[in-house]
């Protein structure tokens, strides 16, 4: 029999229950309708009592765990809709991720900056502007589809696209946004903080700049820069709404280090999604 040891959940886009047990648990997961449920049954575990947890948030509406049977634990999250799950098993760990399809619909268009001949800014370490913007749009347009939304890069490899070609990208692919990846850079190494440019004059492509930013700000906690106007070849001649975020300082070495790091292509992906929600 195995010891439940901690329940804690998250809720960050996707709903993630960390359940621990001293030992590796059996399991069985599947879905009920009316209302969308997914049940996660576990077996062979002693008992643990009743926990009921509202979520109330991406169209989930709460989480229960209780005892089933005698020996068999049940996690019931009720939807108010379909709702999409992921089981994995870690040892004793078990996590189970549910999300909705909250961005169905919403098609964007996500810029790599740099890429080829072009390297960009060249940051501590070595590292090129245009390896780390390739990493930021990958993780964005990977959480932006799982939660159901469409994302088109301009770029998904190594290579040079002249700026006219990226507009053009942009102009013909239906999408309703446009972001830039960019990552700043400056000779004094304690510059650091992040910031959005919009074009002057355009209100459309100011409201998703501030969206962005608030959102970027959020998920990373670095210095606020704030929101800017600029005439960068991509934001002028763009037809849809269009930003060019600037991802922290690759010369800084504390933030590129947290940008370039698994948990800061996550952190950005989130920021995405959730000015997009
Ligand atoms: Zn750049």
């Amino acid at each position: 029999m195995a010891v439940l040891k901690n329940f804690r959940l998250e809720t960050e886009l996707v709903l993630r229950i960390i359940l621990e047990f001293d030992q590796k648990p059996s399991l069985k997961s599947f879905t009920l309708k009316n209302p969308y449920r997914v049940v996660l049954d576990i077996t062979k575990v002693q008992g643990v009592g009743k926990k009921e947890v509202p979520v109330k948030k991406y169209k989930i509406k709460e989480v229960r765990l209780a005892q089933y049977k005698p020996d068999v634990l049940r996690l019931v999250i009720e939807g108010e809709e379909e709702l999409l799950y992921e089981v994995r098993v870690n040892g004793g760990q078990v996590i189970l991720e549910v999300w909705a399809k909250l961005l169905a619909g919403k098609k964007i268009v996500l810029d790599p900056g740099h890429g080829g001949k072009d390297p960009g800014a060249v940051g501590a370490g070595g590292i090129a502007e245009k390896e780390v913007t390739l990493k930021l749009a990958l993780a964005g347009k990977a959480l932006i589809e799982k939660l159901g939304g469409e994302v088109v890069l301009t770029r998904d490899k190594d290579v040079f696209i002249p700026l006219p070609q990226r507009v053009k990208i942009a102009n013909n692919s239906g999408a309703r946004a446009f972001i830039s990846v960019h990552l700043n850079a400056a000779t004094d190494h304690t510059a650091r903080g992040i910031e959005t440019y919009f074009k002057a004059g355009r209100e459309d492509s100011e409201s998703l700049a501030a969206k962005v930013q608030k959102q970027l700000i959020n998920e990373f906690g670095f210095k606020d820069r704030g929101l800017k106007t600029a005439t960068f070849y991509v934001i002028k001649n763009v037809r849809l709404p269009g930003v060019l975020a600037e991802i922290g300082f690759i010369t800084n070495p504390e933030e590129i280090k947290i940008v370039n790091s698994s948990d800061g292509l996550s952190r950005f992906a989130r920021a995405l999604a959730k000015a997009l929600l």
